[in-house]
């Protein structure tokens, strides 16, 4: 089984109830290609969004789960109850969750235990900094995160794997091909020699994908699909990068 190709849209902090005008267009841009389409809204959009998709073939996902079922954690929200209102994937250890949130690798496992055992598909966030990068370091910081991040019962069906380099995150700026090529190489051996169905498991690049420069990052051995933040907002952008996925 190869892995199953996603072009995953995170929204962030932005966007609105009008803002769910991008469905339509979304779900048509969705039906009928080879890839998975996901869009990840605000929490507070979830419901709506999951609601206006219907039986579309849109895939809605919240940005973060806390890593407890339930209980007395104010503002947090649980896997299950993303679950509840239609959510089928959260995002968890985005960087700017690493950074706001002081999110260690070992509270992204626990909270991805929880997304497992609510049903959902974790979509765990790796990335080095610049810093980290021009030290030398990048692989073997990526190798510690997806050591520590990854938590026991993480399979190819539960489980994705996005490499993001922070420095790459809504600066328009992207590594170069060999660069994405090396740490998707190593993700993938070091998944294959964990994981029983490592192979399988779908990696995804993140950082500045744009309807211009997506082709190029899909022909990349073992670039599964994307996570798009920017270009993820309208659908006049996502549409060409769900496209050019299909067509990888
Ligand atoms: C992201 O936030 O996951 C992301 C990749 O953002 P952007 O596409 O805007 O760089």
């Amino acid at each position: 089984m190869a892995p199953r190709k996603l072009a995953a849209g995170n929204w962030k902090m932005n966007g609105d109830l009008a803002s769910l005008d991008q469905v339509d267009a979304l779900v048509t841009a969705a039906a009928g290609a080879g890839c998975d389409v996901l869009i990840c809204p605000p929490a507070l959009l979830v419901y709506a969004m999951a609601t206006r998709v219907g039986t579309g073939e849109l895939l809605v996902g919240g940005q973060d789960c806390h890593a407890k079922a339930s209980g007395a954690h104010t503002g947090d929200i649980a896997a299950a109850q993303l679950r509840d209102v239609g959510a089928t994937h959260v995002i968890l250890g985005h960087s700017e969750r690493r950074a706001d949130h002081a999110e260690t690798d070992a509270i992204v496992a626990a909270k991805a235990e929880a997304a497992h055992a609510a049903g959902l598909v974790a979509i765990i966030c790796l990335g080095e900094t610049e810093a980290e990068r021009d030290a030398g370091s990048t692989l073997d910081v990526i190798a510690a995160q997806l050591a520590g991040s990854v938590p026991e019962g993480a399979t190819a069906a539960n489980t994705v794997i996005a490499y993001e380099p922070v420095w790459a995150i809504g600066t328009g700026r992207t590594p170069t091909v060999d660069q994405i090529a090396e740490v998707h190489a190593l993700l993938r051996d070091h998944l294959a020699a964990r994981l029983d169905d490592g192979a399988d498991v779908a990696l995804l690049y993140g950082g500045s994908v744009k309807p211009g420069n997506a082709a190029e990052i899909f022909a990349i051995p073992h670039v599964d699909g994307a996570l798009v933040g920017g270009a993820s907002l309208k659908a006049g952008d996502f549409a060409p990068i769900i496209a050019a996925l299909d067509a990888a």
